[in-house]
């Protein structure tokens, strides 16, 4: 095979995991990073602990990613978790699963792997240009906007990694939407995804429990239920169990304007159970003692239930029961897009061929958290942008030879 001159613009998990597989092949690659440094979302993603992949069941991991699902299992089925984990333990980063499923490198932290993968690329001969800012085409020429001005670069095909638009501060500010809609390329509208949500709390209730965890709780929305915890915030809420609700309240204001995650405060207790305790409890007593001795409950999940239904000291046992059980927390908005995780939206599917290719633009292709897709948090982002990212260096090779 001839060896090839390409570029890679942007250098986070989705551009290096193309730059990897594109110089293992022999070719040259020039990463264009717009950050002095590269990866920094990466970086970020290993502060809360590294979940850089998971361990359940293929096919249930596939579905995480919604209506993506179908169009990215070709990439996922050739870079599998399993995979994931071997490359990682290459890094020097061992991997271990934790009690949900989650794989995380044992250091937790995204740096010492990050340093032996940029160390790999150096041995590869891959070429890193920081504080290169694409700016859009000169005819075939790619156009950089650097410290030294505007710089042009020409190569033999292109692989944009540039990231969605979520903490822009890390470097992905899509700024690069605006060089593909000179494309005529269609670009669904990015919106916040894995965020924490708005919830009108009474100045009481924030001013005391803002901060408090709620642990041991199921959520329900329209996307099922699950079992988790979050964390009440000065105006909503945040954490892994909102987040796994994320896109379904997001949706749902969208469309209807308003959402309801519907909180089950003692999940290991069936309704039934719970009037029968709360009948035993003696009638007059204050609200915050009948919680206490009928439902065990305390502390901010008690005051959850007064703030959601201010009135629920008149309810009967069976009514107090069934609230506590199904309690409709409201949902006003999602949080900006600058402080969630994720964000949904991007190049649309339609623009690309199987092989992540533009339609319009042969030799253009595009990888990672820039395309239309989401996932909930449990490792499925970071294994989504290392897939696509190789996917798209294979087709990439493979357009390179047909050419
Ligand atoms: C706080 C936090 C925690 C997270 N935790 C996890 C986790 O535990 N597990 C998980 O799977 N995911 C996690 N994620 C998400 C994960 O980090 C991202 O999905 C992933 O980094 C996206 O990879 P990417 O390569 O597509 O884009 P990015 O990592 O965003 O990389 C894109 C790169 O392109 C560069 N760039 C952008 N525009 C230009 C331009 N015009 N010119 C040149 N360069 C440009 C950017 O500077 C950046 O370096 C977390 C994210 C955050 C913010």
């Amino acid at each position: 095979m001839t060896n090839s001159n390409f570029a890679i613009i942007g250098g986070g998990p989705a551009g290096l995991a193309a730059a990897e597989l594109l110089a293992q092949h022999g070719h040259d690659v020039t990463i264009y990073e717009a950050m002095p440094t590269p990866a920094r979302k990466f970086l970020m993603a290993g502060k809360s602990g590294l979940n850089i992949t998971h361990n359940e069941e293929f096919d249930q991991f596939k579905s995480r990613y919604g209506r993506a699902s179908a169009a990215l299992a070709p990439a996922l089925d050739d870079l599998m978790p399993m995979d994931i984990r071997r490359w990682a333990n290459e890094m020097g980063a061992e991997t271990f699963v934790g009690s949900s499923g989650r794989v995380f490198p044992r250091a937790m932290k995204a740096s010492p792997l990050l340093r032996n993968w940029l160390g790999r690329l150096n041995d590869l001969n891959v070429t890193l240009k920081t504080r290169h800012r694409w700016a859009g085409f000169d005819g075939d020429k790619l156009v950089f906007d650097t410290p030294e001005g505007m710089v042009k670069a020409q190569h033999d095909g292109t692989i944009l990694a540039l990231g969605g638009t979520s903490w822009p501060r890390l470097g992905g500010n899509g700024d690069w939407i605006e060089y593909l809609n000179q494309l005529d390329i269609d670009i669904a509208p990015f919106q916040p995804a894995n965020c924490g949500f708005v919830v009108e709390w009474s100045d009481h209730f924030k001013e005391k429990f803002a901060g408090a965890p709620i642990k041991s709780v199921g959520a329900t929305s329209d996307f099922g239920t699950q079992l988790g915890e979050f964390v009440i915030t000065k105006n909503g809420v945040e954490g892994s169990l909102i987040y796994h609700h994320s896109a379904a309240l997001r949706d749902a204001i969208a469309e209807k304007g308003r959402a309801e995650l519907v909180l089950d405060l003692v999940p290991g207790q069936t309704v039934e159970k719970l009037i029968t305790r709360l009948e035993k409890q003696k009638p007059k007593q204050s609200l915050s003692n009948l919680l206490r001795k009928g439902a065990k409950l305390t502390g901010a999940k008690a005051a959850l239930v007064r703030e959601v239904q201010p009135d629920a000291g008149k309810r009967t046992p069976a009514e107090l029961a069934q609230l506590i059980k199904a309690l409709p927390l409201p949902i006003i908005a999602p949080q900006p897009i600058t402080h969630a995780i994720s964000s949904a939206g991007g190049v649309k599917w339609d623009e690309m061929d199987s092989n992540y290719m533009l339609k319009k633009r042969p030799g253009l292709f595009v990888a990672g958290e820039m395309i239309d897709w989401e996932a909930p948090t449990g490792g499925y982002l970071i294994t989504a942008c290392l897939a696509t990212g190789r996917a798209a260096a294979s087709g990439l090779m493979q357009w390179a030879i047909r050419k």
